[in-house]
């Protein structure tokens, strides 16, 4: 019996959100987000399984790398672009899209005189990366991008009268230039469809997670492609008053069976998932009970009559919204996603 901490990965559930998104934005090509390991799904599994989509977007040139020694052709475009002038000849010789977002990157560029697939980032307000829209034009003359983009940061908040308003100061300052536009996340997509443009850059949705605090997946019709699976390794009765882990954070109030799962936070759960975050056994949802720690979690099985040892304990996933326990740990989906470790073993399900 092996330890049994596996992330299931249902690939149908990925074409169907793929799906989602084409029916969103039917005129826009897809640039599908799989930077950071694929937001912890596998990098180059999910890129072959999105080989649908019209582009796939990563990080930077060492992301696209792997991609490209593992034999795939998408177009793939670096959200950072090249840090530094001897990475520009690796992305003319593997056809890597670079966005050019600041003007070392461009001396770099006329220096190194080789000429390259661009996109152009403007800064319409986020004031992460990205030229000063009012260099629009005189940027995009230098660099001659194929797509001119801009990144919102509000597009998920109920009140989002700021992306509205990056929208709007972006249309204006690239109203001259002819070119491809890209605009919107997954949060976007969504809220903002006259802002769709060209290419929609999609990610957390593909997923199967909400971009969105105010709304479920299921209620955007996504379906959750990560199943984090544990195993159940022990079970043992506790009296009251008995403390549960490290730091003794939980106390029995009456007698209770504890369980005890052979995973942690050097699988890539949370440790800050507080009492109560629940797990799934059988269907049913059973609290976390004290600290997780590195290997192994406890948990209050009083709400399942036929627990045993071996059983298959969900995490987050299919029944359990991966939303849900991001937020018993502070943090968002995506974060508990792309933590995912490498010690957890990795199944494709068609
Ligand atoms: C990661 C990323 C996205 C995707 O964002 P989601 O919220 O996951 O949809 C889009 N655009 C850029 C520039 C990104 O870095």
């Amino acid at each position: 019996m092996s330890r049994g901490a596996i992330a299931k990965i249902n690939l149908s559930a990925l074409q169907h959100n793929l799906a989602v998104v084409r029916a969103l934005a039917p005129k826009s090509k897809i640039l599908a987000m799989i930077k950071s390991r694929a937001y912890g799904h596998g990098l180059i599994e999910m890129a072959r399984a999105l080989s649908g989509a019209d582009g796939l977007g990563v990080a930077c040139l060492e992301e696209a790398m792997v991609l490209r020694e593992a034999g795939i052709k998408n177009q793939l475009i670096a959200m950072s672009g090249f840090f530094e002038a001897s990475e520009i000849p690796l992305f003319e010789q593997h056809d890597i899209t670079a966005v050019i977002h600041n003007p070392e990157q461009v001396k770099m560029l006329t220096t190194a005189k080789i000429p390259l697939n661009c996109w152009l980032k403007l800064d319409s307000g986020m004031h992460r990366l990205g030229f000063p829209l009012k260099e629009a034009e005189e940027v995009f003359a230098q660099v001659k991008p194929s797509v001119v983009m801009t990144h919102l940061a509000t597009a998920d908040e109920i009140d989002n009268q700021d992306a509205q308003a990056q929208i709007s100061k972006f249309n204006h300052a690239v109203k001259n230039l002819k070119t491809e536009f890209s605009i919107t996340n997954s949060a976007g997509v969504i809220v903002f469809p006259e802002a769709q443009k060209n290419w929609v850059r999609p990610g957390i949705m593909l997923y199967g997670a909400s971009p969105f605090a105010h709304k479920t997946a299921q209620e955007l019709n996504l379906q959750p492609v990560m199943t984090l699976q544990a195993q159940l390794i022990s079970i043992h009765e506790q009296q009251a008053g008995d403390k549960i882990g490290y730091g003794g954070t939980y106390t029995c109030e009456k007698p209770m069976t504890i369980g005890t799962l052979a995973i942690g936070y050097g699988d890539g759960y949370p440790r800050h998932a507080r009492n109560g975050t629940p797990v799934l056994i059988h269907g049913q949802r059973c609290p976390i009970v004290g600290r997780v720690s590195m290997d192994l979690i406890t948990v209050d099985l009083s709400n399942v009559e036929n627990a045993k040892i071996g059983d298959r304990v969900i995490m987050w996933g299919e029944g359990l919204p991966v939303e849900e326990i991001a937020a018993c740990a502070g943090t968002i989906s995506y974060e508990l996603l792309c933590d995912v470790s490498a010690r957890v073993k990795f199944e494709y399900i068609p």
